[in-house]
C-alpha cells in the first residue's frame, strides 16, 4: 500500500533489520526499542488494524503468534519472559496503520500497560 511505512520496509524500499521472513510474515527490529529486545511481527499483506481482520485471517494471526514465539526464542528472551502487544486505533496509541505484534523483552516490565 502506498505511503505505508511497513509496506515500504517489506518491499525493501526503506531499510529494515529483519530477523524473520516467510511468504506471509516478516519480523524486524523496532527503530525505537522500548526494551533491550523489541521486534515487530508484521503480515506481508497490508491489514490496517485488528478491526480490519477478516475471519479468513484467523490462520494468519495464529501464524503471527507462532513467529513471535520463534523470534523470542531466537533472540533468547523466551526463558526470561516476554510480552506481545498489539495496538489498535487511536486510544491504544497505534502509530503505524499496518497491523503488527510488538515482541518486547530483555528486562523486567511492570504490570502497568501505560
Ligand atoms: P504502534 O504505536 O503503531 O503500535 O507501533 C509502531 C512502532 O513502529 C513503534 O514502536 C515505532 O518505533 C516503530 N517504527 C516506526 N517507524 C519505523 C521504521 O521506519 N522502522 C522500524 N523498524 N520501526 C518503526
Ligand atoms: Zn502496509
Amino acid at each position: 500500500m502506498e505511503d505505508c511505512i511497513f509496506c515500504k520496509i517489506i518491499e525493501g524500499k526503506i531499510p529494515g533489520d529483519f530477523v524473520f521472513k516467510d511468504d506471509e510474515i516478516v519480523a524486524f527490529k523496532d527503530i525505537h526499542p522500548l526494551t533491550p529486545t523489541h521486534l515487530l511481527v508484521v503480515p506481508i499483506k497490508h491489514i490496517g488494524a485488528l478491526t480490519d481482520l477478516a475471519t479468513t485471517d484467523n490462520t494468519l494471526m495464529g501464524n503471527m503468534i507462532a513467529v513471535a514465539n520463534k523470534v523470542a526464542r531466537d533472540e533468547r528472551i523466551a526463558d526470561s519472559g516476554y510480552r506481545l502487544v498489539i495496538n489498535s486505533g487511536k486510544h491504544a496509541g497505534q502509530l503505524v496503520a499496518h497491523l503488527h505484534i510488538h515482541v518486547l523483552g530483555g528486562r523486567q516490565m511492570s504490570g502497568d500497560f501505560d
